[in-house]
């Protein structure tokens, strides 16, 4: 199965570690705040309220001098659309999200929010708007409401349980021993990996991002979590720009773009109807792999 890359899950690596040398997440917040600071440009401004509107204006991308791994990306998305990135292991879906989220910079082109080239904004402003939900969820050591709260570290516990309740979490939190007081710890702390991705969307919902990033899990989950998963999808993408490193049909077909990338290109895109008009590469994709449920990738 894929994981998410290096970037992110460096970052949930350091909240670990952080988060058992000191007590909270708030602090962890500062610390990687603070750090972040001194790799923004000097002229760097916030970003100003964001609609959601995301477009990548002829991007290219190396992670290291040779071969291109992002070749020529253009798209455009507005408001509250949903787009599926589709296409195999190492086509560049990921690395679309990690330009987007600037934990690379393109070599060329430009990406812009509202029309706001990202390079001039501070990172730390633009992350604020982008809400991630990913198979390897984000959690750190501490407690179910800590780990909630980290969406809104501001947020009550009144508005944390109303996140887990939108979310299709709060029930199964109230079955456990400790509620929201329950650790979560290295091994999980006794909840399934459903679970804890419903818990991801409830800190998602908290935080109330306009752009959301969503890597499908590949790996199976129970059919009864999994509907709670996607009806608390739902619930997260109505009204937000959602970018969906997509594996199942049912959110693919959904898409408002499917943008199909092969080899750090973007070969073909469309609604799921006009690229099987097409007859091109996705039809193929989709022919080959519509009886297992997923498309690969
Ligand atoms: P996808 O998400 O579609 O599977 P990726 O964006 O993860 O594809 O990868 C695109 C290409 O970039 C692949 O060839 C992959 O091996 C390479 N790649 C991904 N992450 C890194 C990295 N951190 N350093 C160097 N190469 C990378």
């Amino acid at each position: 199965s894929r994981q998410f890359t290096r970037p992110l899950n460096d970052l949930s690596n350091q909240f670990n570690t952080l988060l058992s040398a000191v007590a909270g997440a708030e602090r962890v917040f500062e610390i990687l705040d603070e750090e972040e600071e001194e790799k923004d440009e000097k002229e760097a401004v916030g970003l100003a309220s964001v609609e959601g509107r995301v477009s990548f204006d002829n991007v290219s991308f190396s992670y290291e001098t040779g071969s291109n791994t992002i070749k020529n990306v253009s798209f455009q998305v507005n408001n509250g659309e949903t787009v599926a990135l589709v296409g195999p292991t190492g086509a560049g879906k990921t690395t679309i999200i990690n330009l987007l989220s600037r934990f690379y910079e393109p070599d060329s082109g430009r990406i812009l929010v509202d029309g706001q080239d990202t390079r001039n904004v501070t990172r730390a402003s633009l992350r604020k708007n982008m809400g991630f939900v990913l198979q390897d969820s984000f959690l750190f050591e501490g407690s179910i409401l800590e780990n909630i709260r980290y969406g809104r570290l501001e947020a009550t516990n009144a508005e944390v349980e109303e996140a887990a309740k939108l979310a299709n979490a709060h029930s199964f939190i109230m079955k456990l021993p400790h509620a929201y007081d329950t650790v979560l710890n290295q091994d999980g702390g006794g909840i399934s990996q459903g679970q804890r991705q419903l818990l991801s969307i409830a800190r998602a919902l908290l935080a109330d991002p306009k752009i959301l990033i969503l890597d499908e899990a590949t790996s199976s989950i129970d059919t009864i979590t999994e509907l709670k998963i996607q009806e608390a999808l739902q619930r997260l993408m109505e009204g937000r720009t959602s970018f969906v490193i997509a594996h199942r049909l049912g959110t693919i077909r959904k898409a408002d773009q499917i943008l199909v990338l092969r080899e750090g290109r973007i070969i073909e895109r469309g609604t799921h109807e006009s690229l099987m008009r097409e007859e091109g590469f996705y039809y193929g994709l989709f022919n080959r792999q519509h009886a297992e449920g997923h498309l690969t990738g």
